[in-house]
Order: C-alpha cells, then structure tokens, then sequence
C-alpha cells in the first residue's frame, strides 16, 4: 500500500507502464519503425537492421544511441520518421486510468525514454493526457534517458524548478517502469520503485513493490 498524500510526486514511465502489455501492439508498431529506420540509415535489408539493433542495444544501451555514436544521427530526425503517425498504433481510451490516476493527490509527471510527442499523442487518446504536470521526455534529458544517471538527476531538476518541492526528498519520489533496468539507479538515489509487470517472477529486493498493471496498486488515503 501506498500512502496517497499530497507530498508524493508520481513519476510514470510511459512504454507498458501507462498503456499495459495487454497492448503490446503498441510498442510493436513502433519498433517496426525504429528498425526502418535503421534500414534506411544502413541501406540494409529489414533482417539485418534488427541485428544491428541488438548490437546497438548491448553496445550502447538504445538503438538511437548506437546510430548517434555510429553515424552521428539527429535525435530529431530519428523521431520524425518513426513517430509518423499513420504508422503507429495508439493505446485505447482508458477511463479507469484516468480514475485512478486523478485520485492520486500528488503531482503526476511522464519521465519517458521517448521523445514526448509519442507519449503526449498516446495520453491524449487514453484520455488521461490532463492527467500530468509535464512529460519529461527524451529531448528534455539531453538525449540521455534512463538508466543514465544523468537523466535521473535531470527529473530531479524539473521538479525543483517546476516548484514541486523545495529540495529533493527521495523517499517521496515514486517511479513506475516496467523495466528493472530503470528502477535499480532510481532506488539507490532512495527513490521508492514500483515495478509493472504482469508475469509470475518474484521482484528484486531493489523494488519496492510489484503491480501487474497500474490501476491495480493500492493506494491508502491520509485519514483511513
Ligand atoms: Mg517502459
């Protein structure tokens, strides 16, 4: 259970986190646009572009990573191409979403990987885009996302100069990700972790708590 008050500030990762794995297809759209991509910057075939992306995301963490330190990319024109619209497949309006979002008393923010028209476009069709003080997306960490240290210290700074808080107290900062990779450098600042997923394996003890999607975590109110 998790205190609802007014002092916790909610981060939430966006990619299966706020649309749930049931919606995979989601993310799949845009992977296949990802790998063009790649394929059209390599002027390779689609097989070989998904194998240089594995490269790339063992060598450099991301695949834009990768096509920057490689071919010294622009982040813009990555996310230009393969946030095409007419290709990608949004999540579904969410009403229970938005419902358990907006009992949440503390401010909400999206602290994303992706470039934030991907997620602000995906929010306003769930119906929960109103839900959020702002998207701290990609373009606002320097092109530097999670789990890079900096882009943590980054989050932090938003919340100082957005007038959140007046200094950082870690232990009400929340973050949900679907990615363990994510939450490990977001507790060893004293963050508290939510984990978002829905299989059977057992959390690490880096987390603090396991939710299979996020409508399911209990939330107590101050005066229960
Ligand atoms: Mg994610």
């Amino acid at each position: 259970m998790i205190l609802n008050d007014a002092s916790t500030i909610w981060l939430f990762d966006y990619d299966l986190t706020l649309y749930f794995e049931s919606e995979r297809a989601v993310l799949n759209s845009l992977d296949r646009r990802i790998s063009l991509y790649v394929q059209k910057i390599l002027g390779c075939d689609f097989e070989k572009a998904q194998e240089i992306r594995k490269e790339y995301l063992r060598d450099y963490g991301t695949t834009l990573a990768g096509l920057r330190a490689k071919f010294g990319v622009s982040p813009d024109d990555f996310f230009d191409f393969i946030h095409e619209p007419e290709f990608l497949i949004y999540p579904e309006p969410a009403p229970q979403k938005r419902e358990f979002l907006m009992r949440l008393k503390g401010p909400r923010y999206i602290f994303t990987n992706g470039r934030s028209d991907w997620s602000r476009t995906g929010c306003k069709r769930m119906g929960i885009y109103d839900c959020f003080r702002r998207i701290v997306g990609l373009e606002d960490l320097n092109w530097e996302g999670k789990p890079q240290i900096s882009a943590y210290e980054k989050m932090e700074s938003v919340l100082i100069e957005d007038g959140v808080t007046e200094k950082i107290f870690p232990e009400k900062i929340i973050l949900l990700d679907d990615s363990l990779k994510n939450l490990k450098p977001a507790a060893e600042r004293g963050w508290r972790t939510i984990w978002v997923n829905s299989s059977l394996e057992p959390k690490p003890n880096f987390v603090h708590e396991k939710v299979e999607n996020l409508i399911k975590l209990g939330i107590r109110n101050e005066e229960c």
